[in-house]
């Protein structure tokens, strides 16, 4: 995606106060896409995971909420989410809903009923800091888990990228499943490169016979 946008232009809060348009023009076939999209196989297999009491939390920086529909209760979402919108101005917080579908069809940015001012998604933009309930309870995750899944991810974005090194250091293990190689492959228990989608439901499987 970055590769055809420039993220400090489209993504950053700095932008994003300069001039909202050029932000809502870039998130509108994106927030499109979204609404359309399904759970996939291995989104279906974590919830799976995690009702057999197997998989304790997400830890996500995907903002798509896809983790939720297909049933996981404990995530994470470390870049936050578009379920709500906050008013940048007086910070009255919306439900994104309410605000989208006329959003989606007139593409004119959406403000606050109060005071005016533009509302924003409660997505994490560059130069925004995380959310911070959410970094703790990922870093409280991370520091009990005696085995850390690195599912889908390249590793290259901080703070999420550090967190397999937290395991490896308390002696846990780690699995690795994702298409191209990470940083972290040479030190990982087992590295597995195929789809998610394919893996992770007969991961879930087998456990569920074990
Ligand atoms: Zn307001």
């Amino acid at each position: 995606m970055w590769e055809r946008y420039d993220p400090m232009e489209v993504a950053s809060i700095q932008s994003f106060r300069r001039n909202p348009q050029v932000f809502y023009n870039w998130i509108r076939p994106l927030a499109t896409s979204l609404l359309t999209a399904h759970p996939n196989p291995g989104h279906l297999a974590l919830a799976k995971l995690e009702r057999q009491g197997l998989l304790k939390a997400i830890i996500t920086q995907n903002i798509d909420n896809l983790h939720q529909q297909a049933g996981s209760q404990e995530v994470l979402e470390l870049h936050g989410h578009l379920r709500e919108a906050t008013c940048i101005n007086c910070y009255r917080v919306v439900p994104t809903q309410d605000i989208l579908d006329a959003f989606l069809a007139s593409g004119e940015i959406p403000h606050c009923t109060r005071c005016g001012g533009v509302m924003k998604p409660n997505v994490i933009l560059f130069g925004e800091q995380l959310p911070i309930r959410v970094v703790n309870a990922a870093l409280m995750h991370t520091r009990k888990a005696d085995l850390m899944l690195v599912i889908g991810s390249s590793l290259e974005v901080a703070p999420a990228s550090h967190l397999p090194l937290m395991v490896l250091e308390r002696n846990g293990r780690l699995i690795v499943i994702n298409m191209t190689p990470t940083y972290i492959d040479d030190m990982a228990d087992l590295v597995i490169h195929a789809d998610l989608a394919e893996v992770l439901p007969r991961i879930a499987q087998a456990c569920s016979r074990g």
